[in-house]
């Protein structure tokens, strides 16, 4: 049974590039006859306001994407994550460090996901401090994924990131064990989301790894781009056609490529086209969809 999910973080309402993520999974989902979970990623307690998950229930709501069960939070799962994160410290795969943000920032190489930590604390043997971060250990075996519209992706996570925090200075369990810990959970057989994941990937396949939790199949669908910079919770606004679903689900369409409903239909009969016609190859960007052209066109 195909399992898929729609993962938002509620620190502003979804953007477009969001909602077409959401637009995109909810149709991977359906075509193979699927589940479709929401689950708010709200473990960043400085940054989540309630507002933002009441808003973005009702944008998905009124884009008429429902999902299936109960919507599931992070933030009720801390005991699991701690279970989880107890287990890679019992397989000895962990160390604690104590170097600040400043120190690591002066002291790493730049990588491609922020600066490469150059295990600092590997080999100190700290203790247990009251604002400790937890890393886990990498090695020099290589991770790759063959992904479904990136295709083969690959990583030397020692080299190209380094032991990574997989507990944080602020005692938040990092997104990289959160979120294995929720796939596996909630039975996730399909992740659909944003190429900038991609580069956390290998890290979340590294943690199923050690902890022997089933893999799961990716597809990485390109960011959006507006004048060369990522979408953004501060940017594109205009481009949110507040209150027409109808030019919301059609845009995304475009954007991915894919074959336009005719005119005039409802948006229950777009969403049936939708449905019947998705086809994810057909998408031909691969990291970013350059939006400039549509905003100054329609
Ligand atoms: N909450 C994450 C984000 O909005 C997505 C996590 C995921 O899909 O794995 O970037
Ligand atoms: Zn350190």
């Amino acid at each position: 049974m195909y399992i898929g999910r729609f993962a938002p973080s509620p620190t502003g309402p979804l953007h477009l590039g969001s909602i077409m993520i959401a637009i995109a999974s909810f149709l991977e989902a359906k075509v193979n006859n699927g589940l479709w979970h929401l689950k708010i990623d709200d473990l960043d307690h400085f940054r989540v306001k309630q507002e933002y998950i009441n808003q973005i229930k009702e944008q998905l709501l009124e884009l008429n994407l429902s999902w299936d069960g109960e919507i599931i939070f992070q933030s009720k799962r801390i005991a699991n994550y701690n279970f989880f994160l107890h287990k890679i410290e019992s397989l000895r795969r962990t160390y604690i460090c104590t170097c600040s943000r400043k120190k690591i920032l002066t002291n790493s190489e730049p990588g491609i996901d922020g600066g490469i930590y150059p295990g600092t604390c590997r080999h100190k043997n700290n203790t247990r401090k009251k604002n400790h971060a937890i890393r886990v250990l990498t090695n020099k075996e290589i991770v790759a994924l063959n992904d479904g519209l990136q295709g083969h992706y690959e990583q030397d996570i020692e080299e190209q990131i380094g032991d990574f925090i997989i507990k944080r200075s602020d005692n938040i369990v990092s997104y990289q064990l959160a979120v294995i810990v929720d796939d596996y959970l909630d039975k996730t057989t399909h992740i659909l989301r944003g190429a900038d994941l991609l580069e956390s990937t290998p890290r979340q396949i590294y943690l199923q790894k050690i902890l022997s939790l089933p893999q799961i199949n990716y597809i990485h669908l390109p960011t959006l781009n507006i004048a060369g910079r990522k979408l953004s919770k501060s940017n594109g606004d205009d481009l949110m056609y507040k209150n027409d679903p109808k030019k919301i689900w059609l845009t995304v369409l475009k954007f991915l490529d894919q074959k336009i409903p005719p005119k005039n239909l409802t948006l229950n009969e777009i969403i049936e086209f939708a449905i019947k016609n998705w086809c994810v190859k057909n998408i031909k960007s691969k990291r970013f969809i350059d939006i400039d052209d549509y905003i100054h066109t329609s």
